[in-house]
């Protein structure tokens, strides 16, 4: 509605006023008017209004002046867009004069009235006239003296007297504030909150419930339910004979309360803010925090703000407004930022907590953990045998590494951006990970680490690690413990009502595909199978296939796996209960199965048999320059076609077993890293043999949905006539990331941070879906998929799918479903419902 704005405007139930004009603060003054509550009287000046003023042009003041009663005393506070873009601090006792200091001597006492003057000199000297703060500080009794005392200062320092008007005293200050909005260090301050650069300030000038006098006067907060929980309790804090929210903190405050609180100190004043705080929840829609003042036994209310919160309080809070009809289920889901729901999955450092900072990487995996050192995995699986949390500490990790990560409390790395193994098993574990800590040494031989700056920090030192900020801190900090309550499953499962993409989660082990049904995924997205492989037990298993040079050899090391797949297969069908599973055939970049060090060369020769040397031979013969462009995915399964013909049938065995006890299952297989339609072709030709080898041995009918991983960027371009041969086609932005920009996953945290604050780039692509590159080749590689076959089912499975950009992109391209890793499936449900409302 267009309304015409007013520079100065007295709010009052029906003045034209709007946050987007007058600022947040000034918009919930006129709405506690509204509802009747007793706010002192009040002017808005318009942002228009204040950058005016900013600029020389001051309103008239006799106009202003005139909204008060006589010789008022008033205050001014900020009234910015959204409260937390910030704002000057107010500025209270506009008026105090000697004449005023006179008047109130007598009504109020001598010692309140100095007070007041001497806490009003001090702020005008400090933030109007900007004179030297020491010199005005507050005496410890506010006497004749010490008043006289400054009074005189400021006429020396400012070369004229103390002013004695109050419109000189109100034009000064509002001028001091406009203008303090508009310094650089306030204005980079709010951008970093998320303001615009236009942004604009209101101020709100209010006539002064004092706070002070002979009869019960003071002031204090009170909110209605739990900051931290959300639950509700009346909490808050009141000061006889005080002023303003910084007297709240310290000595002399009361609770609100309990024995010798508020409540007992003025029984009528509380129970109207009693039914204050209830309106309010129900006609603001919103907890608030009331601000409130009592001048001998009379309540006022100054100001009311949404109640600061926790995470977990930001749910229940919107949870039960919605149980209780105040606001709509719909705005519940809107009220709650996804990152947020990150906070309640994980424990987090308590913000409130001290931190001392030894470096930082990237955040790859969220949630805090504390724990000692260790800088291998075996030194890991000690620790953890002797019940001691610990922290593992690598250059890199490898999958050797993966019985120490599932051992250890949180994983740092040296090396790696955030599809890096360590942050894709971290994340995969729900396990805190920070990579890329490049600044930090690991000094195996000296059994320490060695952070920027040069402190040592030895095996066995306790440290935290903050994977949702992307640092580690020395010591222990105080953690904050996750909170999957009742509140958090029906905001999501409200959130699924609205939602209109799928989300599946990417699952490679039973445990993994259990968290993703706590979460409520609609099934698994990707199955890596390779990091079936990746338990200790197993590796060797792996290694040993990879390393048979014989058919025969490796045959028989294929037989030993097929009866581990198959059980594989069959777990996870069970635990999904008939919602789809998607298994990519194996996909292992060969560099992450083979040993590294001598003591792993010796380990494998053991195993195998073998003398060392022929391992060494062996290895020097596999290894690649460019192993994630090298001999993986649909190339090992072409030239060692056993190898997935083994998968299928795996598959297929435990299609049959799954459908015997349970619902039926219809498996998606999923071919990785394919560039090549006859790639498929051949791939397809072969697994449907095995299929029908499986009918036929078991005498049973069932049903395979056969699909493309689209992750090479030819694959994209020719997805036209890969889709002849795929039912499905799912795109792994992490390799198709990796390949569009020429930018090894593995090694790109090394320059990433210098080329992001360059601005070369905006975001890390490997963290924030390029839109610009690699969604062009997304929306060519959907569209000719779709033009290749009708109906084809289109997904996005890379690390990007859990994040709201790439859900957005993929709900604009009319994408089925995304998957991604269980813990951020939580975040893609609510982020989904957000963007289709
Ligand atoms: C991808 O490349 O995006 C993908 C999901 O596969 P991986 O991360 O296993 O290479
Ligand atoms: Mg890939």
């Amino acid at each position: 509605q267009q309304i015409t704005v007013q520079p100065l405007t007295r709010v009052t139930e029906t003045a034209a006023m709007t946050a987007a004009q007058h600022g947040g603060r000034a918009k919930c003054l006129q709405r506690l008017v509204r509802l009747g509550l007793p706010v002192p009287p009040t002017v808005a000046l318009s942002f228009g209004a204040v950058s005016g003023i900013a600029r020389g042009r001051m309103p008239d003041m006799a106009q202003m002046l005139e909204a008060f009663g006589p010789d008022p005393l008033l205050s001014v506070r900020p009234s910015s867009q959204e409260a937390d873009w910030g704002g000057p601090g107010a500025i209270l006792n506009i008026g105090m004069n000697d004449a005023r200091h006179a008047a109130l001597s007598g009504r109020l006492g001598e010692a309140a009235a100095t007070q007041l003057y001497l806490r009003f000199v001090r702020a005008y000297a400090v933030h109007v006239a900007r004179l030297d703060p020491d010199v005005f500080d507050m005496p410890a009794e506010p006497t004749a003296e010490a008043l006289a005392e400054r009074l005189r200062a400021y006429e020396e320092e400012a070369e004229e007297p103390f002013p004695q008007d109050i419109a000189v005293q109100l034009s000064g200050v509002l001028r001091s504030m406009a203008r303090a909005w508009e310094g650089t260090s306030a204005r980079l301050l709010r951008e970093a909150k998320g303001a615009p650069a236009d942004a604009g300030l209101g101020l709100v000038v209010q006539e002064m419930a004092l706070g002070l006098g002979p009869e019960e006067s003071g002031s204090g907060l009170i909110q209605f339910v739990d900051g931290a929980t959300g639950a509700p309790r009346v909490t808050g804090r009141y000061r006889s004979q005080s002023q303003g929210r910084a007297a709240l903190s310290g000595a002399g405050a009361i609770e609100m309360t309990g024995e010798g609180g508020f409540e007992g100190l003025c029984p009528e004043a509380f129970a109207a803010l009693l039914e204050h705080g209830a309106l309010c929840r129900e006609r603001l829609r919103e907890e608030m925090q009331i601000e409130f003042t009592v001048q001998a036994g009379r309540l006022r209310v100054l100001d009311a703000v949404r109640v600061q919160r926790s995470a977990r309080a930001a749910v229940n809070i919107a949870v039960a407004l919605a149980e209780d009809g105040v606001i709509a289920r719909r705005d519940a889901v809107m009220r709650i930022a996804p990152q947020a729901l990150g906070e309640l999955l994980h424990r987090q450092v308590d913000p409130a907590a001290a931190r001392q900072s030894i470096v930082r990487g990237i955040a790859a995996s969220p949630g805090a953990a504390s724990g000692r050192i260790v800088l291998s995995a075996s030194e890991a699986q000690a620790a953890a045998a002797r019940g001691e949390p610990c922290i593992l500490v690598r250059r890199e990790t490898t999958p050797e590494d993966i019985r120490g990560m599932h051992a250890a409390q949180a994983v740092l790395t040296v090396r790696g951006g955030i599809t890096s193994h360590a942050a894709v098993i971290g994340r995969g574990l729900g396990l805190p990970c920070v990579v890329g800590a490049s600044e930090l040494v690991v000094d195996r031989k000296a059994r320490c680490v060695i952070a920027p700056g040069g402190r040592r920090f030895a095996e066995g030192e306790v440290i935290t690690l903050d994977g949702t900020a992307g640092e580690v801190l020395a010591g222990q900090p105080a953690l904050l413990e996750p909170a999957l309550d009742g509140a958090f499953r029906t905001l999501l499962d409200w959130a699924d009502d609205f939602r209109d993409i799928g989300v599946r989660a990417n699952a490679d082990t039973p445990a993994d595909a259990r968290i993703a049904r706590t979460f409520a995924a609609e099934g698994i997205g990707l199955c890596r199978t390779e990091h079936m492989f990746f338990e200790e037990a197993r590796i060797g298993l792996m290694r040993e296939m990879i390393f048979a040079e014989e058919p025969a050899d490796r045959r028989a090391v294929l037989d030993r796996l097929l009866p581990l797949q198959r059980a594989d297969f069959t777990a996870l069908f069970e635990i999904m209960e008939g919602q789809p599973v998607c298994i990519r055939l194996f996909d292992p970049p060969l560099h992450e199965f083979l040993p590294s060090g001598r003591a792993g060369m010796r380990e494998l020769a053991e195993g195998l048999a073998l003398p060392l040397a022929d391992v060494e031979a062996r290895i020097e013969a596999l290894t690649e320059y460019n192993p994630m462009l090298g001999m993986r995915g649909v190339r090992l399964g072409l030239t060692v076609p056993e190898i997935y013909e083994m998968q299928a049938r795996a598959i297929f065995e435990a299609t049959v077993e799954a459908s015997g006890s349970g619902a039926p299952v219809v498996p998606e297989v999923m071919i990785p890293l394919v560039s090549a339609m006859k790639e498929v072709e051949l791939v397809k030709g072969r697994i449907d043999a095995v299929a029908a080898q499986v009918r036929a041995a078991t005498g049973s009918t069932f049903d395979y949905r056969l699909g493309v991983m689209v992750e090479t960027p030819r694959a994209a371009l020719r997805a036209e006539e890969i889709a002849q041969h795929a039912s499905f086609l799912s795109f792994g932005t992490n390799d198709l990331t990796q390949m569009t920009y020429g930018l090894s996953r593995d090694d790109a945290g090394r320059f990433m941070s210098a080329y992001v604050q360059l601005g070369v780039y905006e975001e890390d692509p490997f963290l924030t879906l390029d839109l610009e590159g690699v969604g062009e080749l997304l929306r060519i590689g959907s569209e000719r998929g779709r033009a290749g076959r009708e109906g084809i089912t289109l997904a996005l499975c890379g690390e990007h799918g859990g994040s709201r950009k790439a859900i957005d992109f993929c709900r604009g391209q009319r994408f089925d479903y995304v998957s991604c890793s269980p813990f951020r499936v939580p975040l893609a449900r609510l982020s989904a419902a957000q963007l289709a409302l």
